[in-house]
């Protein structure tokens, strides 16, 4: 596998491996998540759940880092070449990069921004799960970056609650 034969958001399957790109920082991936390279753990031992068509197909991932690309890598029985995927992101220390605000893990600040379209920039990432192939790729992609939100900030129903 070359770095080169990568494409930033499909998988590229060889010889039972698939591999697809975390993070790359001369292009930012379709959800505007940019991982910094210097906090995140390529020996990250978690167990992250990998679908396809709604089944888990491993939980076994390993990443692979040079200066400027994350990649991560599963063995599959599956031809997945070309197939797209999203990653999900667990909670983390992030930077709004349109706003230039960062968060704390645990913050308790308000949003800066609706943050749906902004790049976001995430600190000691975690990989909470990638979808291969979900059935609407733009529906899931918006998905993830609400889902990313709603982590880190209550939602206005919540705060009335409290
Ligand atoms: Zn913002």
């Amino acid at each position: 596998m070359k770095i080169q034969d990568l494409s930033n958001s499909n998988i590229y399957y060889d010889q039972g491996k698939c591999f697809g790109i975390v993070s790359n920082l001369n292009y930012l991936s379709p959800s505007k998540f940019l991982v910094d390279h210097n906090t995140f753990n390529v020996k990250q031992s978690r167990f992250i759940p990998v679908y396809y068509h709604e089944n888990k197909i491993t939980s076994t991932v390993k990443f692979i880092a040079n200066s400027e690309v994350i990649i991560f890598q599963f063995n599959c029985d599956y031809d997945l070449n070309n197939k797209s995927f999203v990653i999900n992101w667990n909670k983390s220390d992030f930077k709004c990069l349109s706003c230039k605000s960062h968060f704390n893990i645990n913050n308790n600040l308000d949003q800066c921004c609706s943050l749906i379209d902004a790049p976001v920039q995430l600190f000691d990432a975690k990989i909470e799960s990638i979808i291969i192939a979900p059935e609407d790729y733009l529906e899931e992609i918006r998905q993830c970056k609400i889902n990313f939100i709603n982590l880190h900030f209550s939602s206005i129903i919540d705060t009335i609650i409290l």
